[in-house]
């Protein structure tokens, strides 16, 4: 059954290196119950992991069950451990967050069926612990930790148990359970191989053998071989599908995990929740605030066409030197009379004010319009009323004032009537506007309307307007009215040829549509590269915890490792914590961003649109930086070596 030949071990030391198994070969028979015995240090548990496939020898064969180890690929090692041998340690090596009867069968994730709750009951039963299936292992003594371990052995059905010192750490009472078990296991069948220290251990076996300093040094039979030993079919390799079972099992283990350690845990996910909660916050804002915008442009209705100078000069030897073309007052009176098409028209002219009345100090926008904005912008005042042409005509110091301006400036009082100073010109209240409510982050009604003209001459000091609204009759005449408009406006201000095209805009309410949809668009590429980068930030955070709780569990993977887990399952299982950190932060994220945009639509009035569209891209996005970032810290795991592993401290 096992047959080694010449099996060497050393191990390097800074650079000597130390022979610990001198040239080992033995043939152990089916059914035999072999005890190995010699003095601390001499290479006993060496020999046993190399036995057990937890350790290569450095040379030497060793032939298991007719099959050549070293030829065997590191799946099909662990396939072995799994299937064929089980492995009894001195420190019991039990999983500590996990239940006694979750322990024994944890063999059992690693093949197809998972926890068994009823396969573990059998084998308690039979190392005699069946009352203390739900104990966690700190709840137990030494003697019932060790018995679970051999339960765990057990669970595969194992052809081989070795036993590395198993009563090594208990007293006389448990040792005795636990040797009666052993016999009896060797009574059904199963090979037992066992290191001690202990002469009255080594006399109950069947076979002794002695080892001294890396060399077999006595063999004797000290019990005939009774039973040709148990056949067994062996499982083969799993089918290669996704292991959906042990993936949920993982995941809820991943959870534990993260509830045992709370503080750490939520520190780790505050990077991915800060991200996530940036993204949806700041795509519920951005959103929101495009919508309100629209809104807003589509109640202004399709017939409206903005005219703007364009920044072109004329006149100089050379373009900087010319002077600006503007739009004028005579211009406006032109286009209106001059192409039928259009139904009215509104110049403006604005800028910031300070406003002040009495000890009271505003700033706000001064806008000035001409009388037909009461018009076309809905504007008509809820108190008193809008200015007239004759007013506008005669540059006449009167305002018209947006609701948040009445407020900051007069609170309850009515403000008909009253004198305000906007830019140290005395202005007298005349209307008040209908309340407009908020687009995005801007207010509507914190703003100030005067007649045009007043504007540009008492207030700015300038002898052009900023831009004219345009209603045009017929929505079908647009395309021929920015036609006229340029080819008119180029002829009255003479504009060269070359600069046509650059010297007057014409908006129409698709290019404001499209310009405002271009701007949006870059602040999204903007939004969602700083939240890029906070979640990759959050993605660092993550790595950073996995490491270390590789680190901390770097026994736990050896004990796994050692009961058959392959690379894949331990990459799985390490994943999975991770997917599981980065997806809880993604979650408290959403909650977090969502929670946010209703606080500022609620408390600030902006607003805001949460789309699904935005939290299924972040939740998407946190677990895809779990699964990014996890896989550094899970490989790391996956590679360790078992007995390497084992012995970590
Ligand atoms: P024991 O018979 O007491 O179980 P071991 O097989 O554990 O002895 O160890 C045999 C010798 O090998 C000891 O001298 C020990 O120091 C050495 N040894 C074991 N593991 C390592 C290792 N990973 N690196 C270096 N030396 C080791
Ligand atoms: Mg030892």
């Amino acid at each position: 059954m096992i047959e080694i030949k010449d099996i060497r071990k050393s191990y390097k030391m800074g650079d000597q290196s130390v022979d610990v198994l001198k040239g080992i070969s033995l043939q152990i028979e089916r059914g035999d119950f072999v005890a190995i015995m010699g003095p601390s240090g001499s290479g006993k548990s060496t020999l046993m992991h190399i036995l057990g496939l937890l350790d290569i020898p450095t040379s030497g064969s060793y032939n298991l069950n007719g099959r050549e180890v070293a030829s065997l690929s590191e799946d099909e090692l662990a396939v072995v451990r799994r299937e064929e041998v089980g492995f009894i340690f001195q420190q019991f090596n039990l999983l500590p967050r996990m239940e006694a009867w979750q322990n024994v069968s944890l063999p059992l994730i690693y093949s197809e069926d998972g926890f068994s709750f009823d396969k573990a009951q059998v084998l308690l039963d039979k190392v005699g612990l069946a009352e203390r299936i739900h104990h966690k292992s700190n709840e137990l003594s030494g003697g019932q930790q060790q018995r679970i371990a051999i339960a765990r052995s057990l669970i595969n059905n194992p052809r081989i148990i070795f036993a590395d010192e198993p009563t090594g750490n208990l007293d006389s009472k448990s040792e005795k359970e636990i040797m009666e078990i052993l016999r009896k296991l060797n009574e059904q069948g199963i090979t037992i191989i066992i290191v001690t220290h202990e002469e009255e251990i080594g006399q109950q076996a069947k076979r002794l053998i002695r080892l001294r300093d890396g060399v077999i040094q006595s063999d004797e039979r000290l019990q005939p071989l009774s039973s040709a030993g148990s056949e067994k079919t062996v499982r083969e390799l799993r089918p290669p599908k996704f292991p959906v079972r042990e993936m949920v099992e993982h995941l809820h283990q991943g959870f534990q995990t993260l509830a045992a350690n709370k503080v750490r845990s939520g520190l780790s996910m505050l990077g991915i929740l800060i991200g996530v909660a940036a993204v949806v916050g700041m795509l519920a804002l951005g959103t929101g605030a495009r919508q309100s915008i629209e809104k807003q442009l589509s109640s202004l209705g399709s017939n409206l066409l903005v005219l703007r100078a364009g920044n072109v000069r004329v006149g100089g030897v050379v373009q900087e030197s010319g002077v600006r073309i503007r739009v004028t007052l005579d211009d406006v009176a032109t286009i209106k009379s001059q192409i039928p098409a259009i139904k009215d028209v509104s110049p403006s002219s604005s800028g910031r004010g300070q406003v002040t009345y009495l000890n009271k100090n505003w700033n706000t926008s001064v806008m000035g319009v001409a009388p037909s904005y009461e018009q076309m912008r809905a504007s008509t005042p809820i108190y008193g009323r809008f200015f007239s042409e004759e007013e506008n005509q005669r540059r006449a110091l009167v305002a018209v004032i947006g609701t948040t301006v009445a407020r900051e400036l007069f609170g309850e009082k009515s403000p008909i009537g009253e004198m305000i100073k906007i830019n140290k010109v005395n202005f007298r209240v005349i209307g008040v506007l209908p309340e407009k409510g908020a687009a995005g982050p801007q207010d509507q009604d914190d703003r100030i309307l005067v007649p045009v003209v007043s504007a540009m001459y008492r207030l700015f000091g300038k002898n052009y307007v900023d831009s004219v609204d345009i209603e045009v009759r017929d929505a079908n005449d647009i395309p021929d009215v920015q036609d006229s408009l340029q080819e008119l406006m180029n002829k009255r201000h003479r504009v060269p040829v070359s600069a046509q095209g650059d010297a007057f805009n014409v908006f129409n309410m698709a290019d404001i549509q499209q310009a405002l949809n271009s701007t949006s668009q870059t602040m999204s590429m903007l939004l969602a590269s700083i939240a890029a980068i906070s979640l990759v930030v959050g993605g660092i955070g993550i790595m950073n915890i996995m490491l270390v709780s590789v680190t901390e569990r770097t026994k736990e993977i050896g004990l796994r490792k050692a009961i058959g887990a392959r690379r894949r399952d331990i990459l799985l299982q390490f994943l999975a914590e991770s997917i599981v950190v980065s997806v809880c932060g993604g979650l408290l994220g959403i909650a977090l961003g969502v929670g946010f945009s209703l606080f500022i639509s609620k408390v600030v009035g902006w607003t805001t649109v949460v789309s699904p569209s935005s939290v299924l891209l972040s939740f998407g996005f946190s677990a895809l930086i779990g699964i990014v970032f996890g896989s550094y810290p899970a490989s790391k795991a996956s590679k360790l070596h078992p007995i390497e592993a084992l012995r970590y401290e």
